[in-house]
């Protein structure tokens, strides 16, 4: 078994270890991702939610999503960093931001989506698959 993914908020108050590998890696374009990150996408990793274990408190604050899913962020109220996201209408999943591991070179980004809405000055990886709007299911 390989070592767990760990990582957590900027100020340690809300820290998370997950024993399973990744469901999916991907960047999304998307106008929130813009917004949550600050920058031109988001960098994403999909974990089974019986896998994690979060020590810690999140707030959360939900938001419904270009495609009709709630997103539901938890985030830390002491230095506000957004932690993780699940979707309630997906329960079994949990996503992280890349960012947040403790060793972000683990991220290997499978797929780009929302190009759509991707900015010129956003440059993803050309050889990985893009898609306009969300993956196919
Ligand atoms: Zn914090
Ligand atoms: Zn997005």
């Amino acid at each position: 078994m390989s070592k767990s993914y760990i990582g957590g908020c900027a100020c340690g108050a809300i820290h998370y270890d997950i024993s399973a590998e990744p469901l999916v890696m991907n960047d999304c374009q998307c106008r929130q991702c813009q917004r949550d990150s600050g920058t031109g996408h988001g960098s994403y990793l999909t974990f089974p939610r019986a896998a994690v274990t979060v020590h810690g408190q999140a707030n959360t604050w939900d938001l419904v999503g270009d495609n009709g899913y709630v997103k539901s962020r938890g985030f830390c109220a002491n230095c506000g960093t957004l932690v993780y996201l699940t979707l309630p209408a997906v329960p079994d999943i949990f996503v992280v931001y890349a960012g947040r591991l403790e060793d972000p070179s683990r991220y290997k980004p499978q797929f780009v989506c929302w190009t759509a809405a991707g900015h010129q000055w956003d440059h993803m990886d050309p050889d990985l698959p893009r898609f306009e709007k969300m993956p196919p299911a």
